[in-house]
């Protein structure tokens, strides 16, 4: 039990996810113990060529690594621990204690044998109904519908107050491998005094309420009732509702089931082992055995919904498949909501998909996909039952945020008890107020490009933007050491930039502007400053590209001295 005479406040520090989607990642920090709650990434945005992922930047944890009293994760869905094996090593320490429920410990576990050299890794399972003492906090685990299964809010006892952090949620009355939400146990919260509400709000900009798991594949299954070709249906690995329900309807249809990419082979597998995706031997067979079978019993389960490039549903669509190719009569399943910058991609894959004589089926035609999330009515219907003194939207782009605000206000809440926060910033929880401090913890994104964690950063991004939209222009000056003139003609390499055969005029003219440059300032003898010229042919032949041609593309001088 705590003791009320330590006078100390409670202290919120969102890392990610509040004003984005994804990138989920949320500090509880009482005295100096700190406690971590779920490691997300996200995807980079449409101008970020190159990289991969963006994590939470977590400087504010060096040097407290051993504050940490432990992490908590609320779901196997990557943008709550995705993140993680990037960040591990950093916040690691002996004994260092992580609790997950045996789905969500079972993809991290699974996920981590892709990076080597990491700590030894120990995750002690929960589930509905455990309790942990970490520190100051004691949590306590409880079951949410969504739409990966062993999905756990947490009720989070503080010296400062009791927390409730819904995790995603929704509140489904037919889920898929899973109970209704419990709300007797959401009621016992509230009798016990909630301080603080923090809410999942990446529906609260949609009306009523979610679908259930139970609509969607009813949906799914008027698409199974007519399809007379093949089946490709693709959604996120993570979805393991739907993979189930994809894999249940082609039983019922008396349809094998290919599945095929790797995450979605992988989660598979571990829903499996795990009893969370059940189906019959022999359901599943080998992307070689697809042709033993008619057409007509035929599903096959693949990534690739949002247009990913290298996913499977992509490389089937361009025809890159080793066994799969589409046909006329097949019918391709999108089953995801696209995720905010993705709409381009999308289209251009539906469009590539009908040109093969496919049909479509996205979730704008039908609903085979709800959002795993809670929708207006029951957001409010979670505030008007869990009965905070305090309210802090979390997990959504700032307009899901403000629109969850403006849910709790209508729920009852007044406005100076709910607060719309940003990454980075300090939030102090004491029993009479809520406040923000002044100074904020660097919440910026890393960026992750192929084995490197936070190297790519603005620079370089700038960069490649540059190369992406004008290209790159590579000038090699020789100049004589002795007399400080340039030899011989410039070497000019280009790319993306102008076609080099059709624009000679435009190169003799850049050679010879070169020429009069480094001539003019080094052509005198004497010492030479090397980096003053190179900046001088940069800064000069930019113009001369701009005013030529209005593109700016970015100029490599190089300069050999013999
Ligand atoms: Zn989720």
């Amino acid at each position: 039990m705590y003791t009320k005479k330590i006078q100390q406040d409670l202290k919120l520090i969102p890392l990610g996810g509040l004003g984005e989607v994804g990138r989920n990642m949320m500090l509880l920090e009482y005295g100096r113990a700190i406690l971590i709650i779920d490691i997300g990434f996200r995807m980079p945005e449409e101008d970020m060529p190159g990289i991969d992922f963006i994590v939470p930047n977590i400087s504010y944890l060096n040097g407290k690594q051993k504050n940490i009293v432990g992490i908590v994760f609320t779901h196997g869905h990557y943008d709550h621990i995705g993140a993680f094996p990037y960040l591990f090593k950093k916040i690691w320490t002996p004994g260092l204690e992580i609790f997950a429920s045996p789905l969500t410990r079972g993809i991290i576990l699974k996920r981590q044998e892709d990076f080597s050299g990491q700590p030894p890794l120990k995750i002690t399972q929960v589930k509905d109904g455990s309790k942990v003492k970490l520190g100051p906090f004691q949590v306590e685990f409880f079951r949410q519908n969504h739409n990966i299964p062993d999905n756990l809010g947490l009720f989070i006892e503080t010296p400062a107050g009791n927390i409730v952090h819904t995790s995603d949620f929704k509140f489904d009355p037919t889920p898929v491998n899973d109970l209704p939400t419990n709300f007797q146990k959401l009621e016992g919260f509230a009798r016990r005094g909630v301080m603080l509400l923090m809410s999942d709000s990446t529906g609260a900009e949609e009306e009523n309420h979610s679908l259930s798991e139970k609509t969607i594949e009813k949906n799914l299954e008027e698409i199974f009732q007519r399809a007379e070709g093949r089946i490709i249906a693709a959604t996120f690995a993570s979805l393991i509702n739907r993979i189930q329900q994809i894999i249940s309807l082609s039983e019922k249809y008396k349809r094998k089931v290919v599945v095929e990419g790797y995450s979605m082979k992988t989660n598979v597998e571990i829903s499996k082992v795990l009893g969370y995706v059940k189906f019959k031997k022999g359901t599943i067979i080998k992307p070689r055995e697809i042709d033993n079978y008619p057409d007509s019993r035929i599903t096959v389960l693949c990534t690739g919904a949002q247009g990913e490039g290298s996913a499977v549903l992509m490389r089937i669509t361009q025809k890159d498949h080793p066994y799969i190719r589409l046909k006329k009569g097949d019918s391709v399943i999108l089953s995801s909501s696209v995720i905010p910058g993705n709409e381009r991609t999308v289209q251009i894959l539906k469009d590539d998909i009908l040109r093969q004589g496919t049909k479509v089926f996205h979730y704008k035609m039908m609903d085979i996909h709800a959002g795993g999330h809670a929708q207006k009515e029951e957001l409010k219907q979670m505030i008007k039952i869990i009965k905070p003194d305090f309210f802090i939207p979390i997990h959504g782009q700032y307009s899901m945020l403000a629109a969850h605000a403006e849910i709790a206000k209508e729920a009852g809440m007044p406005e100076k008890n709910v607060l719309i926060a940003e990454n980075g910033q300090i939030i102090d929880l004491s029993s009479k107020k809520i406040t923000v401090e002044r100074t904020q913890v660097p919440s910026n994104y890393v960026m992750v490009d192929g084995l490197g964690i936070g190297d790519v950063g603005e620079v370089v991004l700038r960069d490649r933007q540059m190369l992406a939209k004008d290209g790159m222009f590579v000038i090699v000056v020789v100049v004589d050491k002795q007399t400080g003139k340039v030899k011989g003609s410039p070497d000019i390499i280009s790319r993306g930039f102008v076609y080099l055969r059709e624009s000679r005029g435009l190169l003799n003219e850049t050679r010879k502007k070169v020429i009069e440059i480094v001539n003019k300032t080094a052509g005198s003898g004497g010492a030479v400053n090397w980096s003053y010229i190179k900046d001088e042919i940069r800064n000069k032949i930019g113009q001369f590209f701009f005013t030529k041609t209005h593109r700016r593309p970015m100029i490599l001088p190089v300069v050999i001295e013999v």
